[in-house]
């Protein structure tokens, strides 16, 4: 990219566990596109004080051709400095924290650049439900509240921001991904291309995010690569192993969630939840 071209930031702000990195991985295959995983990672890369699957590509590990070689300098933008680095005009961020992207919205904005913002969300009782998947020994209200705490400071980002935006619900782009990343793409002007939907068909480099939706994307290179850092747990094995790779919705929670965990959600967030509610039928 050179200096004259403007740089388009596609930031994904919401809850984690709400579908941000498929949401990543399929705009980071429009044509231009590259998608960092959460970028805030950027920051760890080459600090040996941070696990390895904190600062180093997820896929790569660390000899990766794209961050292997990268070094931020914090004086300038930088997502100018990874589209310099990766020959791309649209950079794709799902790191969700609202001071984060603030940060890099300020540096699109003072460049002349084009910073674009999604909330995506997802039914409360699935973000929690694989919250309490992945931490079973943290407390339950805590991570309900937390997860409220969440889609508030992202509600105020999201009002506050006066760039391109759009907010959408995870349910929405696992059942009608089309029709969804399109609408996504007319807001950002971005090119739509059918093959964005082939979400696992992309060379990606991932910085953090979601392990299970990565190994999807990246099965061929890491199945058998032992310094691969993306590796299926016991927990997420079965689901992600025999996943086809297709946009799919998942709807886990409902036969998951143990009875006290789903009488504790409607107790503390179940109203909180109606306008992200899916799927209840009565
Ligand atoms: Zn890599």
């Amino acid at each position: 990219m050179d200096m004259n071209t403007r740089l388009t930031g596609v930031m994904i702000c919401g809850a984690g566990h709400s579908g941000s990195t498929l949401l990543g991985l399929i705009l980071g295959r429009a044509v231009g596109a590259f998608y960092v995983g959460e970028g805030a990672k950027i920051r760890y890369l080459h600090d040996l004080n941070k696990p390895l699957r904190k600062r180093a590509c997820k896929v790569c590990g660390e000899i990766c051709p794209v961050w292997s070689d990268f070094h931020w300098d914090q004086e300038k933008p930088l997502y100018r400095q990874v589209a310099a680095h990766t020959s791309s005009s649209i950079i794709v961020d799902s790191t969700k924290n609202p001071a984060w992207i603030k940060s890099r919205s300020d540096e699109l904005m003072e460049a002349g650049d084009n910073p674009v913002l999604i909330f995506l969300k997802r039914d409360g009782r699935a973000v929690l439900n694989s919250r309490f998947r992945k931490y079973p020994d943290r407390d339950a209200a805590t991570q309900i509240q937390s997860w409220m705490d969440q889609i508030e400071a992202s509600r105020d980002l999201f009002e506050s921001f006066t760039g391109p935006k759009i907010d959408i619900q995870y349910e929405d782009l696992a059942t009608r991904p089309e029709a969804v990343i399109r609408e996504i793409c007319d807001v950002a002007n971005i090119a739509f291309r059918p093959e964005m939907l082939a979400f696992k068909d992309g060379d990606s480099h991932p910085m953090g995010g979601n392990t299970g939706t990565q190994f999807v994307a990246a099965r061929d290179r890491v199945e058998d690569n032992p310094d691969a850092i993306l590796k299926l747990t016991p927990r997420t094995h079965d689901y992600y192993a025999k996943h086809s790779g297709d946009i799919r919705l998942d709807l886990r929670w409902k036969t998951e969630m143990s009875e006290p965990d789903f009488a504790l959600f409607n107790d503390m967030a179940g109203v909180f939840n109606t306008d992200m509610a899916w799927g209840d039928d009565g």
